[in-house]
């Protein structure tokens, strides 16, 4: 969208709106967003993008996500922007926990419009956060805005949080933006949520080990990950084998700037198929968790697009849902905004419950809390991620894992 200037909290948030109902007409959640420097120029704008042609494209690519993400691309090329303390993104839905994650990690101020009861970061509308661990509460209610709407129906609310920027001079959003704000997502997200559900059962999945080695699948596997399908343990069940692969990502992911972090995505039957490490220095929420699950989601949706519905359907029986596999985190959750982050994006790749025989689908290797602690943050989670998913990250039970990367 063309570059253009707002001082007004109003005019901002209908362009938030203009990307959601953009985003709606593309078929992925109706959410939009954009961000703005310390004089009200809009930088960026742009929306939701997890759907693309009716496929999933990447489960990460919420607006807020992409407008941080882009920010880092555009310093990382020299571009001179300002300090992220004095970026607004403003966006047409209350931020999840991957952005609200991701927002806290960089340090950015933000504008909502519409409220989310399920996934929101404000779910409670109370604008102190308890969903948020305690070290991160108070910075989220110096940046975290909840703008005035004045009026009669039920979309009106008193400002809340924190004060927007001092160039806005209109600080208030119009009923009917902000109900259009809310409209737009509530259409599509029942629609959407009914995409993810297209994938197959785990008892219809089939093995990509007894493919040979020269299949479409196994060579798109390869080509995203060379050591795909070199390692396979008992389902849900990583043992020692896998240690070499997540040290080897460990060490990339120094090099890349990060803490020494690695995650590994093995299928239903126990198979590696994917051991990323981040890339924190192209960009502070490039988490090796971000990486790995947008490098299989965005692995499903190039195969698939434009693909025949026969090869369709083998592709979704040899590359399952990562629900029924096992996600393997180098180190588990602590306390910060990218562990936050990373929580919300497993959210969101899981989108909904998780499998009843698969409640372990959260392995990590070396805690960084105490089981309980990891437990009371994802206790305070919104409700789509504590009732509906159930996020509950387990550390790994074979001890010679644990040794070998110790
Ligand atoms: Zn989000």
């Amino acid at each position: 969208m063309a570059h253009k200037k707002t001082i007004d909290v109003q005019a901002a948030v209908a362009i938030a709106a203009a990307e959601a109902i953009a985003a709606k007409t593309q078929g992925t959640f109706g959410v939009g967003g954009l961000m703005l420097d310390q004089h009200g120029n809009v930088l960026q704008s742009l929306h939701n993008n997890v759907i693309k042609d009716g496929l999933i494209f990447d489960p990460t690519a919420h607006g807020e996500r992409q407008l941080i993400d882009w920010y880092y691309a555009e310093r990382a090329k020299g571009r001179d922007l300002p300090e992220p303390q004095d970026i607004t993104i403003v966006t047409s839905l209350d931020p999840c926990c991957m952005c609200s994650g991701a927002i806290l990690a960089g340090g950015f101020n933000v504008v909502v419009a519409a409220p989310d009861k399920n996934a929101g970061i404000n779910y409670d509308a109370s604008a102190t956060f308890p969903a948020l661990p305690e070290p991160l509460r108070a910075q989220a209610e110096q940046s975290f805005s909840y703008p005035a709407i004045l009026g009669t129906s039920l979309y009106s609310r008193a400002s809340t949080g924190a004060t927007p920027k001092s160039f806005f001079i209109g600080k208030t959003i119009s009923e009917p933006t902000q109900a259009l704000c809310s409209l737009v997502f509530e259409a599509t997200s029942a629609e959407v949520m009914e995409m993810f559900n297209t994938d197959l059962p785990q008892e219809l999945l089939k093995d990509p080990a007894t493919l040979p080695a020269d299949h479409y699948i196994v060579r798109a596997l390869k080509q995203q990950y060379p050591d795909a399908l070199t390692y396979r343990g008992k389902p849900h069940a990583p043992d020692a084998g896998l240690a070499p692969f997540l040290k080897q990502a460990m060490a990339r992911d120094r090099e890349h700037g990060g803490a020494g972090d690695a995650v590994a995505l093995l299928d239903s039957f126990g198979n590696l198929l994917l051991c990323m490490p981040g890339r924190m220095t192209q960009s502070g929420i490039r988490s090796a968790f971000m990486e790995t699950t947008r490098a299989y989601a965005q692995l499903r949706y190039k195969l698939m697009h434009g693909a025949v519905p026969a090869r369709h359907e083998e592709i979704r029986h040899y590359l399952g849902h990562p629900k029924d596999g096992t996600f393997v985190f180098a180190k588990g959750p602590d306390g910060s905004a990218v562990s936050f982050m990373n929580l919300g994006a497993y959210g969101s790749t899981m989108e909904g419950p998780l499998p009843l025989k698969n409640p372990a689908q959260f392995q990590y290797v070396l805690p960084s809390l105490p089981e309980a602690e990891l437990a009371a943050v994802c206790a305070a989670m919104p409700p789509l991620y504590r009732s509906v998913i159930r996020i509950r990250p387990t550390q790994v039970a074979d001890h010679a894992l644990v040794a070998a990367l110790a």
